[in-house]
Order: C-alpha cells, then structure tokens, then sequence
C-alpha cells in the first residue's frame, strides 16, 4: 500500500458514509477515525465470537492439505502451517477442521471513493473516481504502515459491512464509478474476494485494480491477472536486510511478482517509499532503476513517495525534498520515462512528460488533473503514443 493511498477523510474525493449505504441497502460502513489503537486485537473470546465468525467463513484456496488436518498456505510466501483451530500470519485466514477458510470474504472494513491519482496510478484514465475497498489483515509487518489498525488488526476488531461481489460491483455503478480498487490494507489477504469482485465487475463493464505489496505467490497472482486491469505495486527497498527487519518479508518474491505482472500485460506502475537513513541511499536507487529499465523497460512508471513518520518510525524525519529530487534525477539518468514524485505538492515530478518532445502532457496538483493534452492516448504536440489505459 502506498503512503499516498490512505482512507482518511480529509484527502479522499469522497468517503461514503453510513447513510450512503444505507442508502444502497449495505448496512453499517466503517471509517478509520474509529480504529486507533486496535492492532493485533482479538475478538471476545469463546462461543460467541466463533458464532460471529462462522458467519463470515468462506472456503480459501491455495493451500495444501498435511496430515493429521494441518494445513500449508500457499497464497503467500510465508507458506504458514497452520494447525487445526489456528490461523495464518495475517490473523484472517482460519484452519477449521482441517479445511482453510478466509474470514474477510465479502468484509469490507472500508469503502471510500477516490481519485485515481491517489492509489496512485498516473497512467489509468486520469481523473476517474475509484471505487476503493479493503478488509482486516495483512502478510506484512511494516514499521512503517500508515493503515496499521485497518492492516495488524483481526478481522473481528474491525467493524465491517456484509459486501458481497455482486453487491460491491452494484455499489460502485450506482456511485457513477467505472474503476473498482482493492487497496488500503493488502489485498492479497482478500484474494478470493477481489478476483470474485474482478469477474463480477468485468462481466458488468467495470475494471478492477490492486495496490499492492507483491508478496504473493505466483499461482494466485496469476488467476489475479486474468481479471484485473491494473496492479500497482509497492516495492519497498532493493535490500533483503530492509525487507526482513522493517517489513517480516522477502524482497526476491516481491521482484518476481512485478516481473510477472509485467509478463502478463497487465498494466502495472510502482511505488517506492523514500524512507530517510533506511532505503535512500544513492547506491540503492540506482540498482532500482537499473533493475526497472533491465526488467521491465523505461515505460513502466515508478513513483517515488515522501515517507510521513507513522506507526513504530515515528522517530524519523519526512523525507526531505532534495532526497526525492535526487532519486526523480537518479531514475531519470537510468533512461526512465515516466518518473513521479509523490507526496510533495507543488514538486514538478507530478507531471507525464512526453518521452518524445519532453513537453508536459499531463499536469496534476495534488490528486486533481489542472491539463490534460493526450488526445486518444497520443501526444497532443507530437502524436507520440503514450503507454497506459486511457480509454
Ligand atoms: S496469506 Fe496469510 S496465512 Fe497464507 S501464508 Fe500468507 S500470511 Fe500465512
């Protein structure tokens, strides 16, 4: 998830409120505000909270059945082995019985519509409101998550509304919205539910993406690729080290997820948080566009992100400009041509350049577009076609 793509209330086009489900006949929605403090809680205890949470069982997939009803997930690389009565990792997917089951299916947490920029995707019908939605749970443990109590939390400490696929697809088209987005916390968690969204919106006229951390196996990020139309991918460092201390990841997996997405034509752009003494090293962001223009071609945008502290790095600074404007000249250097600065109002970086004629094809500030020259995905000034989904 990137630092950008958060469900605050202030920086969001539109936050649906209860009425507005109420409205769609959805129930009780949840908005963050609510949420401090809950990381890692777990549900009452007992009976009850089993009751509470039959109801929202759905049949995982991916996963391998071991002797004795122990289990193996393979949705993500931390293949969890996980005994009868236990969960995963990311508290939401349960052995019972010895058959796995996910607890968020249908659980929206939160549901919000915002501008495309913010997720962020610059090459992805610019200015289109997103239908946007997360549940409980991630398979990462970033220090620096700015979602922390929607992504560390239980599935059962969160408030959710019952939103079914065929419900979220309606949801969005009543909201005018033709983009549906799995983002927030880390829709891997809730694959079976996003790639259920994806075929329902595909079959009814609307795109569905993901933001995403990559940490996923390859397996199911291939049945994703079918159905999404986008997949934006957070690569969090070049360093193995940053992966295992900051993040209780890998980053070879992450790697491969964003070769892979690329292979399947799917459109994908990157986002890669600058986070100040830890991945902001010249050397670093060299080997990232380096291994960008060698894996995936100049064409693939990245954006480089202003870390804000949050969460447990609360005891580092914000990025300062001149770093981003030294990685935005690094990516640049390396031949790549669609490269952003994020979070950082007023910095050039926010603009598509033509590769071609250098002029500014496409102008934004904040999440908002203030020009637009692409005429039918060309150049306006020279014709040059420019990648992306545009139409
Ligand atoms: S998806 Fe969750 S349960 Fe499965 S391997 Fe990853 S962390 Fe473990």
């Amino acid at each position: 998830m990137s630092h950008a793509d958060q469900p605050d209330n202030t920086s969001c086009e539109r936050c649906l409120t209860r009425r507005d489900l109420l409205k769609l006949g959805l129930g009780a929605a949840v908005g963050l505000g609510a949420l401090g403090g809950l990381a890692r809680l777990a549900g009452p205890a007992g009976a009850s909270r089993q009751r509470d949470e039959d109801k929202w069982s759905h049949a995982a997939r991916y996963y391998d059945k071991l002797p004795n009803k122990y289990i193996r997930c393979q949705l993500c690389p931390r293949h969890c082995y996980v005994g009868p009565g236990g969960r995963g990792i990311c508290e939401v997917r349960e052995n019972q019985g010895g058959e796995y089951h996910t607890l968020v299916y249908g659980r929206a947490a939160s549901i919000n519509i915002d501008p495309i920029e913010k997720k962020p995707f610059f090459h992805v019908l610019p200015g289109r409101p997103v239908f946007s939605f997360a549940t409980a749970g991630c398979n990462l443990e970033c220090r620096n998550c700015q979602n922390w109590q929607l992504s560390q939390s239980r599935p059962e400490a969160i408030p959710a509304t019952h939103l079914p696929p065929d419900k979220l697809v309606e949801a969005a088209k009543k909201q005018s919205c033709r983009l549906i987005a799995g983002t927030y916390s880390e829709p891997t968690v809730f694959s079976e539910y996003l790639l259920d969204v994806a075929a329902e919106g595909n079959k009814r006229g609307l795109r569905t993406l993901t933001v995403s951390n990559g940490f996923i196996e390859r397996q199911p990020m291939l049945d994703l690729c079918r159905e999404l139309a986008a997949v934006k991918i957070d690569l969090k460092s070049m360093r193995e080290s940053f992966y295992e201390s900051n993040c209780q990841g890998k980053l070879k997996p992450v790697l491969n997820t964003i070769a892979l997405v690329k292979k399947q034509n799917v459109w994908l752009e990157i986002v890669y948080l600058v986070i100040p003494t830890l991945n902001d090293s010249e050397a670093e962001i060299k080997d990232l566009a380096k291994w960008v223009h060698t894996n995936l071609g100049p064409d693939v945008p990245i954006h480089f992100s202003r870390f804000h502290p949050e969460y447990r790095l609360r005891n580092l600074p914000p990025t300062p400009y001149e770093t981003l404007q030294r990685c935005y000249a690094i990516a640049v250097a390396e031949g790549l041509h669609f490269v952003y600065v994020g979070n950082a109002p007023g910095h050039a970086g926010q603009a598509t350049c033509c590769p071609k004629c250098r002029r500014r094809v496409i102008e934004r500030e904040n999440f908002s577009i203030t020009a637009n020259y692409l005429r039918n995905g060309r150049c306006q000034f020279c014709q040059n076609p420019l990648p992306g989904i545009w139409s």
